[in-house]
């Protein structure tokens, strides 16, 4: 059966990664988490004290990124594809907020996209695979055979993302999660380097008001009709 690339663009916490998973899963895909990776290269940046009163040393990291190694594992115990940072996984720490805070400012530098863009297209040269992230179907897979675009209303997205660190036990309130999003969306779609936009080739699925289900059965009809014709 032909092997494609899909691509999942959108913004912050608007279930990417959930629906690329189960996309993956269906069709025996590997899936790539690319947010993980941003996140792994600002904690590096955290531990190292790059950020100083929330501003970051520039210089500073650009000469630690040949120390920067990010790969994925998959955990057999989670049934999950983990990320690891030099050697250590590091899945939970690269998921609170504190670093959901500081990694719009590390994805904005040019030589850090360009590592992690290196890499992914590394990940995906051979397709089957589907890749979440701002910039997928726009630059690192322009020529992807299936891109979508996922968007939802910030304040869904918020609740919903809430939820989610509650059931984890993580100590926050709505209110700064709204803002997380707020400042990501914001941030995402202003940076010159590989803004987050739609790739004009690109269905768009708004999921304020569709169900997981509802949208993945969407997805996998996009999909199929491309991987059978
Ligand atoms: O997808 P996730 O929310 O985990 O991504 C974290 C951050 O990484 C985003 O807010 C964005 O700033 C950055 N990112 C990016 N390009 C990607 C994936 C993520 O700039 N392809």
């Amino acid at each position: 059966m032909k092997k494609i690339t899909i691509a999942i663009d959108g913004y912050s916490s608007c279930g990417k990664s959930t629906l690329a998973k189960q996309i993956a899963a269906a069709l025996n895909y590997i899936y790539i988490d690319t947010g993980a990776m941003y996140r792994a290269v600002s904690l590096y940046a955290k531990q190292h004290g790059f950020f100083e009163n929330n501003s970051l040393e520039v210089g500073k990291l650009l000469n630690a990124l040949p120390e920067i190694n990010i790969s994925f594992s998959y955990n057999a115990s989670t049934n999950k594809s983990e990320t690891y940072l030099n050697g250590e996984n590091v899945e939970k720490d690269i998921r609170t907020i504190e670093i959901s805070n500081l990694v719009s400012k590390i994805a904005q530098i040019k030589e850090v996209r360009k590592k992690l863009i290196d890499l992914q297209r590394q990940m995906g040269k051979d397709k089957g695979l589907v890749m979440d992230g701002r910039d997928i179907g726009s630059v690192v897979f322009p020529d992807a055979e299936l891109k979508l675009f996922m968007t939802a209303s910030p304040e869904i997205r918020a609740k919903r993302r809430y939820e989610e660190l509650i059931a984890k036990g993580d100590d926050v309130n709505y209110e700064d999660v709204l803002a997380n999003i707020t400042l990501r969306d914001n941030d995402d779609t202003s940076r010159t380097e590989n803004p987050l936009i739609r790739a004009s080739d690109a269905i768009v699925i708004d999921n304020s008001n569709i169900t997981q289900d509802e949208q993945f059965t969407l997805a996998m009809k996009y999909a199929s009709e491309i991987i059978n014709s």
